[in-house]
């Protein structure tokens, strides 16, 4: 069934890059695709035998687009926190993950798309492993995204990650893309990275297909260039005479449009001119990075030279939500405070990285705006609440998704022109038997035998 989505007001950027604020509005939705947009009295009469979703109550924003996480880590959320990235992975994550079987991915990934879409993300990229698992997940879920074919070396090979991408990019309906997903510099060698490179070049020369990505975590911790050091010397590898990750990137022939790359904490200013030299992509995931004491990104310069820029989550077990409003929220105010100046990071940037800023760092055409004729991702938060009130002025309600909002001010969800979540309620999904799974999981992977 078609949909007509009535609001309050509209908010979104356009492919000029400028805001705009429609008053009550009316979006016409049409198969997938966003067909019009307009006051309400202006499209009213397009509307005959369109279902109603919203009312007067309703922001109208696109579909937010959480950039990096590890939908999975649901499994392991709260478990072992507060402790250093090295400690936390090594010897509390990785064990777990030892014990992992393919159909926990499954539960674990859906339980992570239901959290996502509840809280306003309609776009998931996830790095993970068992990609046909977390591909069941998205396809079941409704969620529009990236699963992830993964390389690590001596783990998991190119091959291997080719099937993957044969058997799920751009499936479901063009629902499901996947990137080709390189862990870090310090766990996959100078040789992988540049066979999966001219894999995707020449995937992406040939292919009518959407282009493939190469999505890596990049810069993360103090200890990255020693570590890729070392895992090349021991696969008796040359390193290239650099100084940093993203020197190191742009060296073997990676750092281009067809790379998005997590974190980037570890920048230096000739750093982001590579970035935006080269367009490649960056997801910034500055909670997790809090949380793991992993030093906070240079978010000022890259929002201010960098194009093509979004921000994720990070996987559950690092933030710990999945709510994009946190992330959001915190990154309006960390540098504030950090830099002692209230004018940084402000409310209208924030919610551009969160959408259209989130469809340029992913290269997905369509899914960060209202526009007519664009993919009809959209959310519909209730503005009827203590804390987003007042909320006529329109600096107020672009200042309340910065700083008031939170994903569970979600009322409605469409994805790809289907209602999803209506009223804060999942038409089609089962989500007490979705915890239950989870729970069981990790009762089973935390028992001793
Ligand atoms: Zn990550």
């Amino acid at each position: 069934m078609d949909l007509a989505v009535r609001g309050k007001v509209a908010l979104y950027f356009d492919y000029q890059q400028k805001l705009q604020i429609v008053k009550n509005p009316l979006i016409v939705v049409e198969d997938n695709s966003i067909v019009d947009i307009g006051t309400f009295n202006d499209k009213k009469d397009l509307i005959s035998g369109h279902d109603i979703v919203g009312d007067e109550n309703q922001l109208l924003i696109p579909g937010l687009v959480n950039c990096h996480t590890h939908l999975t880590m649901t499994l392991f959320r709260g478990l072992a926190d507060d402790l250093p990235l090295d400690i936390w992975l090594r010897e509390h994550i990785w064990p777990l993950e030892e014990k992992l079987q393919a159909t926990d991915v499954h539960s674990g990934a859906k339980l992570g798309a239901l959290e996502s879409i509840a809280s306003g993300a309609t776009t998931v990229n996830s790095m993970y492993w068992f990609p046909s698992e977390e591909a069941r997940a998205f396809a079941e879920s409704g969620l529009r995204g990236f699963i992830a074919a993964p390389v690590i070396t001596g783990i998991a090979t190119l091959p291997e990650a080719i099937k993957d991408i044969e058997n799920h990019h751009d499936t479901v309906d063009g629902r499901i893309r996947v990137c080709l997903a390189l862990h870090s510099p310090y766990t996959v060698t100078i040789q992988d990275f540049k066979d999966s490179a001219k894999y995707i070049k020449d995937y992406n020369e040939n292919t009518s297909k959407p282009e493939l990505l190469l999505h890596t975590h990049l810069a993360e911790s103090k200890t990255e260039m020693q570590d890729s050091r070392e895992l090349n010397r021991k696969h008796n590898l040359a390193f290239p005479d650099v100084s940093t990750p993203t020197e190191f990137l742009n060296e073997i022939g990676i750092l281009n449009e067809n790379l998005i790359a997590a974190h980037c904490i570890h920048l230096t200013e000739t750093d982001i001119q590579l970035f935006k030299n080269t367009r490649a992509r960056i997801s910034l995931n500055p909670l997790s990075n809090a949380k793991l004491g992993n030093h906070m990104p240079p978010v000022l310069g890259i929002i201010d030279q960098v194009e093509n820029v979004g921000i994720g989550t990070d996987g559950p077990a690092s933030n710990n939500t999945l709510d994009l409003f946190d992330t959001v929220r915190f990154l309006a105010l960390y540098y504030k405070g950090f830099y002692h100046d209230p004018t940084l990071v402000t409310a209208e940037q924030v919610f551009r990285l969160a959408t259209i800023g989130g469809e340029k760092a992913v290269n997905w055409k369509g899914i960060g705006s209202l526009e007519p004729n664009t993919l009809a991702d959209i959310v519909t938060i209730n503005l009827k609440k203590p804390h987003l009130t007042p909320n006529d002025p329109d600096d107020a309600i672009l200042n309340h998704f910065a700083y008031s909002m939170k994903g569970s001010d979600v009322e409605n969800v469409i994805i790809d022109g289907k209602l999803i979540f209506e009223n804060r309620n999942f038409i089609d999904q089962n989500v007490d038997e979705a915890i239950t799974k989870v729970e069981k999981i990790a009762q089973r992977l935390l028992s001793k035998d």
